[in-house]
């Protein structure tokens, strides 16, 4: 099996550096494999998502050395596709329209909320006949998702894990304007890219749980998943703007080498015997997922100029 990771940020900011090195990551175990390493710029929030921000993107990695397989994929390009699979979803009976307006759905949350139950979809167009569907509401597609059981995923990173089906609730495929979630959309992209190897943040770890009933829903084999602690500032605190540094550009006008943040990136959540300094090639050579710490790791270098 040929071994193909891909980088998939949302160009609607800063090449934030746990992307970085998520990227980084994905780019050697690539590389180890003798694999390949693609893109996906996932632009379906039309409001937020810039051409800037995707040249921030595309600069930084080109900075880092990071070349990338075959032209990115453009995930907003991919609409009709999506709908394609939420089509067959409904046709193999298991999804479903939810014509609950924004009201009801509030006040779902709120009753919820005062019952100290967590704010989950009720079910309620779920077993309801379709042909009592209001006339003229817009509805969304909601994926029909397992009560019963348990849904497990095998993480290479964090061992196995998993989740009451029960604790779940039944998640929206296509919103009611027709636009599909982040959920469906990167499930979707991820088979059909053929990826085989999906790492990323470990706070998409609750995401993979629901992306993984969409896969079997579909009858998809899923891929492997590794997801990587975050990153955190000195004080132990999820690293952000407070901290000084937090995007690849940050660095870069500090005058720091790619080479080294490339260097310190690798070292911060994946060890290597005592080797302080490792090349690109020693890089490719030696990396692999055994060497993924499970613990957050912790960013010393923060002390930008910026900041004193
Ligand atoms: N677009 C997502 C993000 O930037 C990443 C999705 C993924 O890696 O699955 O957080």
């Amino acid at each position: 099996m040929k071994i193909r990771t891909r980088f998939a940020p949302s160009p609607t900011g800063l090449l934030h550096i746990g992307n970085a090195r998520a990227a980084l990551f994905n780019y050697l175990f690539a590389r180890h494999h003798g694999g390949e390493f693609v893109l996906r710029i996932e632009d379906t929030d039309r409001e937020r998502s810039t051409q800037q921000a995707v040249d921030v993107i595309f600069d930084g990695l080109k900075w880092m050395g990071l070349d990338w397989d075959e032209e990115p994929v453009f995930q907003a390009t991919r609409q009709d596709r999506h709908a394609e699979v939420v089509a067959q979803l409904m046709e193999k009976g298991m999804a479903y329209r939810c014509y609950c307006t924004p009201e009801e759905l509030t006040a779902m949350r709120e009753k919820a909320r005062a019952e100290k139950r967590p704010p989950r979809y009720d079910g309620t167009w779920r077993d309801r006949d379709p042909s009592e569907a209001p006339e003229g509401v817009p509805y969304a597609i909601r994926l029909k998702a397992p009560k019963e059981g348990e849904t497990i995923i095998k993480d290479l990173v964090q061992g196995e894990v998993r989740v009451a089906n029960a604790e779940m609730d039944d998640l929206i495929l296509l919103r009611s304007d027709g636009t599909p979630t982040y959920l469906l959309a990167v499930v979707v992209d991820d088979h059909d890219m053929g990826i085989t190897h999906v790492m990323r943040g470990d706070d998409h770890l609750t995401n993979t749980f629901r992306q993984a009933m969409i896969y079997r829903a579909m009858g998809w084999d899923l891929p492997e998943f590794a997801h990587l602690p975050l990153i955190h500032g000195p004080d132990g605190a999820k690293l952000s703007k407070r901290h000084g540094a937090q995007s690849v550009v940050d660095f870069r006008e500090e005058g720091i080498l790619p080479e080294a943040l490339c260097n310190y990136l690798l070292r911060l959540g994946w060890g290597h015997g005592d080797a302080e300094v490792l090349d690109r090639e020693e890089q490719i050579k030696l990396f692999d997922m055994d060497g993924i710490g499970r613990s957050p790791s912790r960013m010393d270098y923060v002390k930008l100029s910026h900041l004193n």
